[in-house]
């Protein structure tokens, strides 16, 4: 059988009290999710349907910051952002500024496979999903009590306070036909202004696939994500550089000096090796070993 490869990230942050209280839930979170894409790509399965399994499941999972358990807006709103790409055909799919929609990610492949565009915001997403029968949730199903004491600290602090990550999710993969597939999805960063997007629907900036060099989901401060629009840097050190793949994640996280964000990634290349780079205290992240064992790490 040819070499099939997957890995996923549950956010780049600090080592909140959240997530150490959280442990055990996050590292079984993310290995269900592994072994759901997992399972996918060794049935033959596509990586694009890996990627977008593993991301449904991780927005459903309110440990995560996607989804449910979305963080909220200076206003006390959820508004989600999602893409995926798939590296054989460089077609993408994006959506910002969903509410309401259980599962953005999905909505981002409907945008790719449905429609002519790849970037569908607002209420012009919200009129897909409804035309495409997405499952729709009210807002209160987003909301997680954790989310809300954050927004009600951030009341009470200053609203200018700086934004937070916390959770943000992703998934790359390489299925058995050589084909590569990036997803990612997110609630955004807490006490962002209403109407923020980060870099988690940005095409090249917090997702990329492309076979001829590799797949990358980005998380981190978006507004950095996007302005090193980091995957596509990743891809074009391969593809200009002929770097590896986890020399070319080190480069854009570590050593480019302009580099001023807290930010992580996750990327697989067409032979099944994987990069995993990040500045940050913590990156729930998890992959399959070689021997296809389930790996979960969370600190360095
Ligand atoms: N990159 C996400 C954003 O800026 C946040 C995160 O990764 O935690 O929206």
């Amino acid at each position: 059988m040819k070499k099939i490869a997957i890995v996923l990230h549950g956010g780049a942050d600090r080592a909140t009290p959240f997530l150490k209280r959280n442990i055990i839930g996050s590292e079984k979170g993310l290995k269900e999710a592994l072994l759901k894409g997992y399972t996918i790509l060794k049935k033959g399965g596509t990586a694009l349907s890996a990627v977008e399994e593993v991301v449904i499941l991780l927005e459903d999972n309110p440990l995560f910051n996607a989804g449910r358990g979305s963080a909220l807006n200076n206003r006390g709103e959820v508004e989600m952002d999602a893409s995926i790409m798939d590296g054989k055909t460089l077609k993408a799919g994006a959506v910002s500024i969903v509410r309401t929609v259980k599962n953005p990610v999905a909505l981002a492949r409907t945008v790719m496979t449905a429609t002519k565009h790849v970037f569908l915001s607002g209420y012009g997403a919200l009129e897909l999903a409804n035309a495409t029968s997405a499952v729709i949730e009210p807002d209160s199903y987003f909301i997680t009590q954790h989310k809300y004491d954050d927004f009600l600290k951030f009341q009470k602090k200053n609203k200018h306070t700086k934004n937070t990550l916390g959770g943000t999710v992703g998934a790359v993969a390489l299925d058995v036909k050589g084909n590569l597939a990036a997803a990612t999805s997110t609630g955004g960063t807490s006490n962002c202004l209403p109407g923020r997007v980060g870099d988690t629907c940005i095409i090249g900036a917090g997702c990329y696939a492309n076979n001829r060099t590799c797949a990358v989901s980005g998380t981190g401060d978006g507004e950095f994500l996007i302005t090193n629009v980091v995957a596509h840097s990743i891809s074009m050190l391969i593809e200009l550089k002929n770097m590896s793949l986890q020399k070319a994640c080190d480069f854009v996280i570590h050593k480019r000096k302009y580099n001023q964000g807290q930010m992580g990634v996750i990327a697989v290349d067409p032979k099944g090796n994987i990069g995993i780079s990040f500045n940050t205290e913590v990156m729930r992240r998890a992959w399959m070993s070689e021997k296809g064992e389930p790996m979960v790490k969370f600190f360095k």
